[in-house]
């Protein structure tokens, strides 16, 4: 998808190559789990070729991402700026991606993908629970609803990604009156 982060791995000269891209929230939206709405991110990757087999990589990211405030449902804007540095060793034939410093890739890739690593290094820093730092900040007419509705709501947990998909929590059955009104 972005072709820049197609590192080829393979017929890399030794030495430090510097890869630039920009991307977007379509980057983030693979699947229904993330509530990335927009995304806004420069991402640097240098990666250095140290040996026939082995490399390093580092990746930067600095930006905002705009998700859902957990309080609210309001756009929140989270700031981003990360870094990851990983060890890449190409050998056998398996990729194995258990370790977070060294990622091992079948001897015959000719390209690596840094997408992915891209995209987890930039939502695995994003906060569990993001809220408005302020109640002040947040929806005031959405808050409202929520007290009103609190008696009948799921207790707070594992259960909300699960309800917003189904559509059954009460929470989004009041936001859709308050929309209708
Ligand atoms: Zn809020």
């Amino acid at each position: 998808m972005v072709d820049a982060l197609k590192l080829k791995i393979k017929t890399l000269p030794f030495g430090t190559h510097t890869v630039e891209c920009h991307v977007d929230e379509s980057f983030f939206n693979l699947d229904e789990q993330n509530e990335v709405r927009r995304a806004d991110v420069d991402v640097t990757v240098q990666v250095t070729r140290k040996s026939e087999n082995t490399y390093r990589l580092e990746i930067s990211c600095h930006g905002t991402v705009t998700t859902a405030c957990d309080r609210c449902l309001d756009d929140l804007d989270l700031p981003v700026d990360v870094d990851y540095r990983l060890n890449v060793e190409q050998m056998g034939t398996e990729l194995d991606d258990s370790n977070d410093e060294l990622l091992i890739v079948p001897s015959d890739w000719r390209e690596l993908d840094a997408a992915p690593l891209v995209r987890d290094t930039v939502l695995l820093a994003m906060p569990m629970t993001h809220c408005h730092e302020n109640e002040e900040d947040c929806n005031p007419d959405v808050l409202d609803v929520l007290d009103s509705h609190r008696a009948e709501a799921v207790p707070d947990g594992d259960d909300d990604q699960q309800s917003e998909t189904t559509g059954t929590d009460p929470r989004w059955e009041a936001l859709k009156k308050l929309k209708e009104q």
